[in-house]
């Protein structure tokens, strides 16, 4: 493996399974067995969870606030992370939930330089409550982890698309998939995969960016250029 540090962006949706929306007990376990074998190859790994399988704070536009909606997105990923950290425990593997958005009985506050010590001791971070703050989301936080704990990629997995593409597949039967992209196209063309702040983010800190879908193969041969789509510096 030619990464020693990944940042794992995971979608809310890995977490229901075949569910409509919601929490299944069975997608969490293998995901944690997926993440394990990961793991096993040495590399250090922070999550950054989604919550879009519970709430996202863009649905309740017409009916809330946008920051008490936000928050209840946050908190919708902070029940994923107790999910996600139980499953990986269940595969052997010390697993530490941090969170953003201050929950003392739940998670660990977010504190850069123990986020360090953990990795440097091979435990699994899962941060959750996104950045902590409403109007942002988790793809931002996770290249903000990314940026912090020095991420050689970020490894940004979706349950729909497996890559980036010219226009969204599942609407254009014409979209066109991009196997590398440069930060520069990804904000030019806004391609939506990701959020533009994330974009921005990552460039600024030459962050690569692997996009794959979630079930095309495991986070190993994803890292290795498999399958996926890359966003990084041109030439
Ligand atoms: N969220 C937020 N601030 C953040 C990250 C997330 O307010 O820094 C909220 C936002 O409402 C978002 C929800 O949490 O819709 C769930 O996150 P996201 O939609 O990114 O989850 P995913 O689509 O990856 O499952």
């Amino acid at each position: 493996m030619k990464y020693k540090r990944v940042l794992l962006k995971i979608s809310g949706e890995a977490l229901k399974g075949d569910r409509e929306s919601g929490l299944d007990y069975e997608a969490a376990g293998n995901l944690a067995l997926e993440i394990s074998k990961l793991y096993n190859t040495g590399i250090e790994i922070g999550v950054v969870l989604g919550g879009g399988n519970i709430f996202r704070g863009g649905s309740a536009k017409k009916s809330f606030e946008r920051t008490p909606a936000d928050q209840i997105g946050m908190l919708a990923t902070l029940m994923n992370g107790i999910a996600l950290q139980q499953a990986i425990k269940q595969v052997g593997i010390d697993a530490r939930l941090i969170t953003a958005l201050e929950c003392p009985k739940v998670a660990e506050s977010y504190n850069w330089e123990k986020s360090m010590r953990h990795l440097s001791m091979g435990r699994i971070l899962i941060f959750v409550g996104g950045t902590g703050h409403p109007y942002f989301t988790t793809d931002t936080c996770a290249a903000l982890r990314a940026s912090e704990i020095h991420a050689d990629v970020l490894l940004k997995c979706t349950t729909h698309v497996d890559g980036i593409y010219s226009k969204d597949p599942r609407k254009f039967t014409d979209a066109q998939k991009y196997e590398k992209v440069s930060y520069r196209k990804m904000l030019d063309e806004k391609l939506g995969i990701l959020d533009l702040t994330a974009v921005t983010l990552c460039m600024e800190n030459k962050i690569p960016i692997r996009i794959c879908n979630l079930y095309a193969g495991t986070f190993i041969e994803a890292l290795e250029g498999k399958f996926g789509s890359i966003v990084m510096e041109e030439g």
